[in-house]
């Protein structure tokens, strides 16, 4: 007996003691591992004359022995897979899957995990696993009854493939296991979750009919025999026309292919027809996979022809901006013989990818302008990819993709378009305004945007680090500049020629803080910008302040980027009296007041105090 490994084991632990209400489902994880095997067999069999063709799944009911079996004619499994396969949870990233998801109800742990073959333990004592795999002679034996472990031994088998045995779990007051027996209760799960499965389904039915022509007429003949049937239609999603499928077959097919728990957000039937033609089913996800930022997410759709599936993931498919698009598309055009690495090169690939590129962003394009919510969901999920594809390559994208951006608004409080912020953009505006931060929150709190607010500009809300590369990259939207908030135009002429002239007559008092100041700042003006706040940090030149922060979050040899600041002293505040009055009386006091009201700056960057020392030393100076 061999034990699970750890994170198997607790796995298992939550499949056996599960209350989850919806353990039905272990028969479409099955069923679809066993489709998973053909399909891998099914490909083999176009280059190797030798593996026959009458793919099936077949299940079995014995009511008698409280068992219920599960037989592909797939690829099989030889003892290293059973160990490997079985024997381990093998999906990476599980432990932090765990982690990310502490508190979850059961539902939707399970749910969310993509149980697999596992799940066979919410319905059953013990689960075992005959499989021959293809090429090989010996068949194994993979036996469990829980968490104890298991034992992989040799057994006998005929032929290639994977017999799935369940001894159903004796029935209790709440659960009633053995309508797992039932062939009525297994055709309707076949039907409800499996139909679209491209093998039959077969199960062995008791059928009873009755037989005309007997003797006596008035007494009916009735005549039971057990017979062959298959459950599902085997047409596949994808073939059938739009109208024929229900919301919840497509969401079933969705979840099933791709593991998710949740509905997709948006569903998306697409048939070309023409120089290329094609099939395409394509799902947005609900919720971005935790992986989905990291270097471990593979993007890519799955690839049939004629119905035999070529490659899992073809990420040719589809554009990284794009990459988090899932669905099948189904070419009958494609030449199979050609090995999967050339495939990548195909015309015919190429030609599908820019093919189905186009009809995504017209779907995309469509849903902004219908459902706008709906758009807002997935942009708030998968937004990221689109800016990042903006910024791509210098920007050789911007022009395609700058509509499907959304930015968050500080008069709308939620996310719009360019386009919206466009049409109700103030007459004396202008520029498109931003204002860059770590949250909204703080965004809302920066003494920048006060002014702007009190003109009623809208000012467009930069959290992510890649925002303000995008605005660099895009430079103007429809002739109109996207620039900071801060280099927003503000004042009257009057005003502009005062602040001009103040900042002439100070010129000594501004020179003292920025001599005070060591180099921290490139300058120091007196400024008409701001409202409440005394004093605000602003940049000067090419990189931004959050510019500042997004670089030197990089790895880039411990070199560490600045951006050429600003210090702006809000010249209708209290506080320029009172530095004027200091330069005249108190110059020592006045360079304690300049690193306080520095650092101040800093904080409502939301950088962090440059120099904790001197700053609390400071400040402790000034309030005694
Ligand atoms: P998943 O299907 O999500 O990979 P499972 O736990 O259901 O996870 O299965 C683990 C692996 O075991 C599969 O990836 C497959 O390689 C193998 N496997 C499961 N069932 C079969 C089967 N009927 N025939 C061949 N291989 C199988």
């Amino acid at each position: 007996m061999k034990n699970f490994k750890t994170e198997s084991k607790r796995v298992l632990d939550l499949m056996i003691n599960s209350i989850y209400t919806n353990k039905e489902i272990f028969i479409r994880e099955l069923i679809s591992n066993a489709s998973d095997a053909i399909d891998k067999l099914k490909f083999i069999s176009l280059t190797d004359g030798a593996v026959k063709s009458d793919f099936c799944i077949k299940i079995t009911v014995d009511k008698e022995k409280g068992v219920l079996t599960i037989e592909d004619n797939g690829i099989g499994m030889n003892e290293k897979d059973l160990e490997n396969n079985l024997g381990t949870i093998a999906k990476s990233g599980t432990l932090q899957f765990k982690k990310e998801n502490e508190g979850k109800t059961e539902d939707e742990l399970i749910g969310q995990f993509g149980v697999g073959f596992y799940s066979a333990f919410m319905v059953a004592d013990k689960v075992t696993v005959y499989s021959k795999a293809y090429g090989e002679e010996t068949a194994y034996k993979f036996e469990s009854s829980g968490v104890e472990g298991y034992e992989i031994t040799q057994t006998e088998k005929e032929s290639v493939g994977t017999t799935i045995e369940l001894k159903l779990k004796a029935d209790t007051e709440d659960e009633k296991y053995s309508e797992f027996l039932s062939e009525h209760k297994i055709s309707a799960l076949v039907k409800q979750y499996s139909d679209y499965i491209r093998y039959p389904i077969k199960m062995l039915k008791t059928v009873t009919e009755r037989v005309d022509g007997g003797e006596d007429k008035d007494k009916p003949e009735y005549k039971t025999e057990q017979r062959l049937e298959t459950l599902n239609s085997m047409v596949p999603l994808w073939k059938k026309q739009k109208s024929e499928v229900s919301k919840e077959q497509l969401n079933e097919f969705y979840k099933d292919q791709f593991h998710d728990y949740l509905d997709p957000l948006y569903s998306v039937y697409s048939k070309i027809e023409g120089t290329i033609t094609y099939d395409a089913l394509l799902f947005i996800p609900s919720k971005a996979p935790f992986d989905y930022y990291s270097k471990d997410f593979k993007k890519g759709l799955k690839l049939y022809s004629n119905g035999v599936l070529i490659m899992e993931k073809c990420e040719n498919l589809l554009p990284d901006y794009f990459g988090f698009i899932r669905g099948v598309v189904d070419c009958s055009d494609l030449n199979l013989n050609i090995s999967r690495e050339i495939l990548q090169q195909d015309r015919q690939l190429k030609a599908i990818a820019n093919s189905l590129e186009k009809k995504i962003s017209t779907e995309l394009k469509k849903l902004m302008e219908t459902d706008k919510d709906t758009y807002s969901k997935m942009f708030e999920e998968f937004g990221l990819s689109i800016k990042f594809g903006v910024y791509a390559g210098f920007g050789y994208k911007k022009d395609q993709l700058k509509d499907f951006l959304m930015f968050y608004s500080s008069t709308e409080e939620k996310l719009v378009s360019l386009k919206e912020y466009l049409s109700k953009m103030k007459e004396d505006q202008q520029a498109i305004y931003y204002a860059s931060g770590e949250s909204y929150e703080k965004i809302a709190q920066l003494p920048q945007i006060e002014k702007a607010k009190d003109k009623g500009y809208e000012i467009l809300f930069f959290k992510d680090g890649v925002d303000e590369f995008v605005a660099k990259i895009l430079t103007e939207y429809e002739g109109k500049k996207i620039l900071p908030v801060a280099e927003a135009d503000l004042s009257t002429k009057t005003e502009k020629d005062k602040i001009q002239e103040e900042n002439k007559e100070n010129k000594e008092l501004l020179d003292f803080i920025l001599q005070s100041l060591k180099g921290k700042v490139s300058e120091v003006v007196l400024s008409l910008n701001l409202k409440t706040y005394p004093v605000c940090l602003k940049s000067k030149g090419e990189i931004s302040l959050e510019m500042e922060k997004v670089l030197n979050s990089l790895p880039n040899n411990g070199e560490k980027v600045t951006a050429q600041k600003v210090l702006e002293i809000n010249a209708e505040h209290k506080i320029t009296a009172k530095l004027k009055e200091l330069f005249n009386t108190d110059k020592d006091t006045l360079s304690k007041y300049a690193t306080v009201l520095y650092e101040q700056a800093r904080l409502l960057e939301g950088l962090s105090v440059e120099n904790v020392t001197e700053y609390c030393l400071a400040v402790g100076e000034i309030i005694v």
